[in-house]
């Protein structure tokens, strides 16, 4: 019997001895559309597979990859705080992963009868016996490709973009806007010194590019806001409000997705610029983990849809 057995009709197959796992770690996690989303792609590809959230604490994420890894799920997704822990941990990381320094979706392999790796999925359940946990990064695209999507820019070549933060996700924006070839970034971080190392980790792939810490003088095609800030109701915005009103960035695009409209998003839309939320982000990262779960092509609509309903409910 193949790993991923199939069911016959499109809603969930009841959960028996076959339905296999994958799932979202992170802390917290209480506010993760992940599981709406994954659960409808993974009925419309009649998988008998469930995705569920873990709450699993930094301490606790080798033994939770490896617990997963010896229970034979299908997958995980990482999000925050563990994606760049994780590139520690995977037993394999491919180089989207390595060069952006965070892992946020993990397959997990097994060889098949010539000895390459391949995904649980695709192998049959008597042939498993190795195991190995392989870490891959999907945010970096998501971005780009919700970003082109979102504000119908198909080409970013010479813009000037504002980052705020400097954690896993800004950090994979920041290298992945890069190979758009943007002419300029710019960096604001609360902690300095972690926007000074991620400018300089940007410099040494990307020697070219200008890196800037600091607030530009001159407007801006896009700001994008990587921190956390705006998750909870009363976060204080996590721009200047003085800039924003002044300088009027042309697009502002917030990683967050619920509120639907954060605090910088209202500010930003008052100011006359264009804004978008992190839901194309989140739809897109989720798609690409989905085919590398699965191997087929993701029912991205549908998963969308799914998304909406989530964050709307
Ligand atoms: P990290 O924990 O790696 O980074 C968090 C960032 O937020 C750091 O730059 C941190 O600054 C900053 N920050 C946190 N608290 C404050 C504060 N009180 N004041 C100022 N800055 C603060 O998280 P990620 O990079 O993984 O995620 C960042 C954001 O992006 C989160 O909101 C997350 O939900 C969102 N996200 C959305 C995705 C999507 O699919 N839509 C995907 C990935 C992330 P410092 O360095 O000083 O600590």
């Amino acid at each position: 019997m193949p790993y991923n057995q199939h069911v016959s009709d499109g809603a969930h197959a009841p959960i028996n001895a076959d339905t296999r796992l994958c799932g979202v770690f992170g802390h917290p996690i209480r506010h993760s559309a992940s599981p709406a989303m994954q659960n409808a792609g993974i009925a419309a590809l009649k998988l008998n597979w469930r995705y569920l959230a873990f709450e699993v604490h930094p301490d606790n994420l080798r033994a939770g990859i490896e617990g997963a890894k010896a229970m034979r799920f299908i997958g995980l997704n990482l999000t925050v705080p563990h994606k760049l822990l994780a590139l520690e941990i995977v037993d394999a990381a491919d180089a989207r992963a390595r060069l952006w320094g965070a892992v946020n979706t993990v397959v997990f392999e097994t060889r098949d009868s010539a000895g390459a790796w391949v995904p649980l999925a695709r192998a049959g359940v008597d042939a498993i016996q190795e195991v190995r946990s392989h870490g891959f990064n999907t945010d970096g695209d998501a971005i780009v490709q919700s970003l082109k999507e979102d504000f119908k820019w198909p080409d970013m070549s010479g813009a000037s973009v504002l980052i705020l933060g400097a954690g896993g996700a800004a950090r994979s924006a920041a290298l992945r806007l890069a190979q758009e070839e943007v002419g300029q970034i710019y960096l604001v971080n609360r902690t300095g010194e972690r926007a000074r190392q991620l400018a300089a980790n940007i410099s040494e792939h990307f020697p070219h590019l200008t890196v800037i810490q600091g607030y530009p003088r001159d407007p801006v095609d896009l700001v994008i806001n990587a921190t956390s800030l705006g998750l909870k109701a009363g976060d204080p915005l996590p721009i200047e409000l003085a800039w924003l009103q002044t300088r009027r960035p042309a697009r502002v695009f917030d990683m967050i997705y619920r509120p639907k409209e954060t605090a910088l998003l209202r500010a930003a839309r008052n100011a006359g610029c264009r804004v978008a939320n992190g839901l194309g982000m989140l739809l897109y990262q989720g798609a690409e983990a989905l085919k590398l779960w699965s191997g087929a092509p993701p029912p991205v609509e549908i998963m969308r849809a799914a998304l909406q309903k989530n964050i709307r409910d």
